[in-house]
């Protein structure tokens, strides 16, 4: 028998939490695809591409975007939103960059739902660090070299209590940090606090996919210095063993990597 999806994915009113991939519009899950075509209103964030809302063809399209300062008002808002259009509509797609239930807010999303009744599905997305790992051509979980990845942010919520966002980490983790790249500083300095050497390789990865893509080497060390120029679009940085070619560091860091290992 053909794969047909999920059973009730043409009964039920539903609200579908869809990822919709780190950016190229091809990184979709063909569920994703299939839901989007037959969405009826499509609600979604500022990272999403455009020829992949141009999927749903046939949907009402609401940007929900959040800005910057206003996230806790403008999440209920979203809650409230989803909530209403369930009951006017029958495929209502929650679109998130990446995958929806890392950073980015799908629980506070889902518990909304749950609480008015609503039934929702989420379908996975690839995250922006897997997209940056094959793009890199980096295994994250090299063997004898990181056992573990940890996706963390420095990032805190204006409604969220502050916790240690570097709990646990030592040298034999790959490190990925989400929206960071403005807190280069706090970043380094928390691995290095934590024993990381600044001589471990370090990238900073814009617009991972897309053809503005950009990738920036260095070294913890040196991490701070690199970020301060302009950052343009998403970025992510990834710290750990598993980046070291240094072929690819540039010389400036291959200086500093030499002086910290001496
Ligand atoms: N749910 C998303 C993450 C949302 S938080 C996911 O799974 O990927 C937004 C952060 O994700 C950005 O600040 C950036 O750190 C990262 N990000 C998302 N898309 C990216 C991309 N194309 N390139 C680099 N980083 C990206």
């Amino acid at each position: 028998m053909a794969w047909s999806g999920p059973e009730d994915m043409t009964s039920l009113s539903k609200v579908y939490l869809v990822g919709a991939g780190p950016g190229a519009p091809d990184l979709l899950t063909l569920r994703a695809v299939n839901l989007l075509r037959r969405a009826d209103v499509v609600f979604y964030d500022a990272l999403v591409h455009l020829d992949t809302l141009a999927l749903a063809e046939h949907a009402e399209k609401v940007a929900v975007g959040k800005r910057c300062g206003k996230h806790s008002t403008a999440q209920r808002f979203i809650n409230k939103r989803l909530i209403d259009a369930v009951r006017r509509y029958r495929v209502v797609v929650r679109l998130k960059g990446g995958d929806p239930m890392l950073f980015g807010r799908a629980q506070e999303e889902i518990d909304a739902l749950t609480a008015a009744g609503v039934a929702f599905d989420v379908v996975p997305g690839i995250t922006a660090a897997q997209a940056a790992s094959a793009e890199l051509g980096i295994s994250l979980t090299q063997r004898g070299v990181a056992r573990s990845v940890v996706l963390t942010t420095p990032r805190i919520g204006v409604d969220e209590i502050a916790s240690d966002w570097a709990a646990g980490i030592d040298a034999g983790n790959t490190v990925v940090i989400y929206m960071g790249a403005g807190k280069a500083g706090e970043v380094a300095e928390k691995l290095l606090s934590r024993g990381v050497t600044g001589a471990t390789p370090a990238i900073i990865i814009e617009n991972a996919t897309l053809p503005n893509r950009r990738e920036t080497w260095c070294v913890l060390g040196t991490l701070e210095q690199t970020a301060r120029r302009k950052v343009d679009g998403p970025a992510l940085i990834i710290i750990g063993r598993v980046l070291d070619k240094v072929s690819k560091v540039s010389n400036a860091a291959q200086k500093v990597v030499k002086i910290l290992q001496a």
